[in-house]
Parts: C-alpha cells; sequence; structure tokens
C-alpha cells in the first residue's frame, strides 16, 4: 500500500480515506479539488537521502514512496522521467548567468511532461481494474495517455480541440486512440470528457478533477531537487496553462522539506503568453482569476479556464513568487533562442517559461547573480509549424558548389 494518509477538499476541507474517493469532493462538485497528504513520519523511516543515492532505479518512480501507487506491480513499462537538467554553459555565457539550469522535460517517452501524471492514471486506472481510460486535453495529455494506456493494452478515448497540432493528434492516432477532435476550445472538450465518464464509466484522467496528476507532475521538482544535490534555487520558472505543473513543482518542494531534506522554499514564478494569461493576472493582483478567450501560438497552455486555478495561485502567492507573460513573438524567439544557444529543442509552451526568466531579467524582476532553473515541458516536434516559424527558411540550390558559393557570398 502506498503512503497517502488522506484526500483533503482543496475548498471545504474535508478530508477523505483513499478508498472512499475517486475524483473529486461530493460536496463541493467538480470545483473541489482534492490534495494528496501523505503520511510523512512512516516515510522518514524508508527514505533518506542516502538511501536515495544508492537507488539504480533512474526514472520517476525513483520516488515511489512519495508517490498514489498501492501495487507497484500495474506500473507500466515505459521509461519516464530522469531527464536531464543542464547547466547550460552557453547560456550562462551570454546572459552573464552564472547559475541557471534548464531541465529538458520533452526527453520524456511521448515528447512532454505530461508523460509522468499520465504513468500515474494508467497505474490508478489498472488498480480499480478499469479497462478504458480518456481525457480532454491541448494535446499532451492526451498524447502521453494514450501510449501509456497503448503499454499496458488499456483503451483510450481522448478528446483535443480540432486545432490541436498534427502531431500530438498523429501520435494519438499512432497509439491507437479513439480521438474526438472537438470543434471548440480546450475548455469545452474538458467539460464533455467529464460527461463522457459519467455516461460510460471510462477511467478520467483530466487535470485538476483525478486528484493524482500533481503528484505524477511534482516528479519533474523531485528531480530537480537531487539533481541539484538538495541546494534550492532561488527561481523556478514554469509555463502555466491550467496551473496543475506549478502546484506540483511547490508539491515537490513541501514534501522534500516535511522530510527534513531542504530547509527552504523556492520562489515559483509563473508564465503565460499574453494572449491568455488570467493565472499571472491573479497572481501579480488580488487573487481572483477571470476567464479569458485563448489567442496564443502555445496551444499546451492555451487554456482560458485553468482547472487547478485556486491551487495554483494559493500556491505561487504562497512562495513569494509573481506573474509573468510573454508575447508569442518573445516564445518564438525563445525556441530559436534555446535552439541555437543550447541545442535544445521546444514547443511553444516548452520554451515559454525561457522566455519568461529573460523578460524578468529584463526588468529587473530577477538579478544575474540569482540561482534560476527554468522547465522546458515538450519537445519541439510536437509543433513543427510553429518551429518553422521560429527557425527561418532553408537555403534553396541547385546540386552545384557554385551554388553554395553564391550563398555563402
Ligand atoms: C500541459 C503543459 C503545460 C502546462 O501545464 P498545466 O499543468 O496545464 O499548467 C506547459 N507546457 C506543456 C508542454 C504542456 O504540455
Ligand atoms: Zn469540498
Amino acid at each position: 500500500m502506498s503512503y497517502v494518509k488522506k484526500l483533503k477538499c482543496l475548498l471545504c476541507g474535508i478530508e477523505y480515506k483513499p478508498k472512499e474517493i475517486k475524483y473529486t469532493c461530493p460536496q463541493c462538485g467538480d470545483e473541489g479539488i482534492l490534495e494528496i497528504i501523505y503520511d510523512y513520519a512512516e516515510i522518514k523511516k524508508i527514505f533518506t537521502k542516502e538511501k536515495l543515492k544508492m537507488k539504480s532505479e533512474y526514472s520517476m518512480w525513483r520516488y515511489l514512496p512519495l508517490l498514489p501507487v498501492d501495487n507497484p506491480a500495474k506500473i507500466g513499462p515505459s521509461k519516464v522521467g530522469w531527464t536531464p537538467l543542464y547547466e547550460v554553459i552557453r547560456i550562462r555565457e551570454d546572459l552573464g548567468m552564472s547559475n541557471i539550469w534548464i531541465k529538458d522535460d520533452g526527453r520524456n517517452p511521448t515528447a512532454s511532461l505530461k508523460d509522468r501524471p499520465s504513468a500515474i492514471a494508467i497505474v490508478k486506472a489498472r488498480e480499480l481494474g478499469e479497462k478504458m481510460v480518456t481525457c480532454a486535453s491541448t494535446g499532451n495529455a492526451a498524447s502521453s495517455l494514450a501510449g501509456a494506456a497503448a503499454s499496458v493494452g488499456l483503451k483510450s478515448y481522448i478528446f483535443v480541440p480540432q486545432t490541436a497540432p498534427s502531431a500530438k493528434i498523429a501520435q494519438l492516432l499512432v497509439f491507437g486512440s479513439t480521438v474526438f477532435a472537438v470543434r471548440g476550445t480546450y475548455d469545452e472538450a474538458f467539460d464533455l470528457s467529464i460527461e463522457a465518464t459519467r455516461e460510460f464509466g471510462w477511467y478520467n484522467r483530466n487535470t485538476a478533477f483525478n486528484p493524482y496528476m500533481v503528484e505524477g507532475k511534482k516528479t519533474v521538482a523531485l528531480e530537480i531537487i537531487e539533481q541539484m544535490d538538495f541546494k534550492v534555487p532561488d527561481y523556478l520558472f514554469v509555463p502555466v496553462g491550467d496551473g496543475c505543473i506549478i502546484s506540483g513543482v511547490a508539491k515537490a518542494y513541501k514534501d522534500i522539506f516535511s522530510l527534513g531534506f531542504i530547509d527552504r522554499l523556492p520562489k515559483l514564478v509563473a508564465v503565460q503568453a499574453e494572449g491568455c494569461k488570467p493565472i499571472v493576472e491573479a497572481v501579480n493582483g488580488d487573487g481572483e482569476v477571470k476567464f479569458v478567450e485563448p489567442n496564443t501560438i502555445a496551444d499546451s497552455i492555451a487554456v482560458g479556464i485553468p482547472r487547478n486555478r485556486v491551487m495554483a495561485v494559493r500556491d505561487i502567492k504562497k512562495s513569494m513568487g509573481f506573474g509573468i507573460a510573454v508575447s508569442d513573438k518573445e516564445i518564438l524567439e525563445a525556441i530559436k533562442y534555446l535552439g541555437t544557444k543550447q541545442g535544445i529543442f521546444a514547443e511553444p509552451a516548452g520554451s515559454t517559461a525561457f522566455a519568461g526568466m529573460v523578460k524578468a531579467l529584463k526588468e529587473g524582476k530577477i538579478s544575474k547573480g540569482d540561482k534560476i532553473v527554468v522547465l522546458v515541458t515538450g519537445n519541439g516536434l510536437k509543433d513543427v509549424e510553429s518551429a518553422k516559424k521560429a527557425g527561418g527558411e532553408a537555403l534553396i540550390i541547385d546540386p552545384n558548389l557554385e551554388a553554395v558559393k553564391e550563398t555563402m557570398n
């Protein structure tokens, strides 16, 4: 059995036993998102820094005692996590910043951070004996769920906005999902998938509905903590859509703090696109999230109704962090910069946090000496159209050396 002690409603505070409940708080309805609370006293007995160092399992499952897994035999075969945390020497030199790291989570089985929560979803579905899984997604949650489901023989039903990048839809089809491309926004696809769950009983992975997804997402930061040898950065830059990744990052640091391995927490910086920045406005303002009509090239964070808004705003404010918005132009420039300076290939949402870091530096919100970690959350092959906009044009030439010489002039 896992070390999960209880599930606590974010809104009313009622606590439930893990077996009592599947999704949200019955008292508060779909808004009543549940937080997972562990028995840290018990975990401490078996989980120590020394034991962690000895582990040969280099994947997200390295942190099994801190995950909501009752039956490890139900873990799928795909290798998720333990992605690189780069010291980005060329970027350090270029920006004159000596303490910046980039975590490239595009290096996961289906090429985004979403493989982490989806791996947990598949374990929970199998523990319950479910055969069919579903989710709504801007694309990456879907492709990761579809891949993980395929790897263990579960059937997946996926709802995406019809406008999702074609590479993400292609992934779904290759993984054998039944794909509903919804004529509408992600926000509409989300509501539809929950209706479908109620109608057909499919196991639902939706973020901020399924309580375990934050737990999967937190493994990205558990790795960062270990990769930085338990030194805590001043700021952690995170791209934000629904706000689940940033709450996952907060949860990782809280878990490790509760175990006594670190003595402070990082400030969390939420980065969104100018054309869709409800969390940024709420964090920098009175905390109230106003819904918007998304308009940005960064499809993975084009979320007008952030489902994990209450938890995310709370976590960012508590951390003493802030929000910052960047234009689509700055997002595309960041794709090119990460590529040319460091060989990291990011999709638009994947480069957004870096764009936000550059802007925060320009605006004096952070300084060059600060210790900073930036998350890259998805790979550039996910959205080749945007990559082309960022990268520019090839030189088209006749097949002879003269033609090459001419272009060199
Ligand atoms: C989902 C996603 C995000 C945003 O995560 P939230 O939990 O929705 O805030 C950022 N980048 C990429 C590549 C994603 O797929
Ligand atoms: Zn409640």
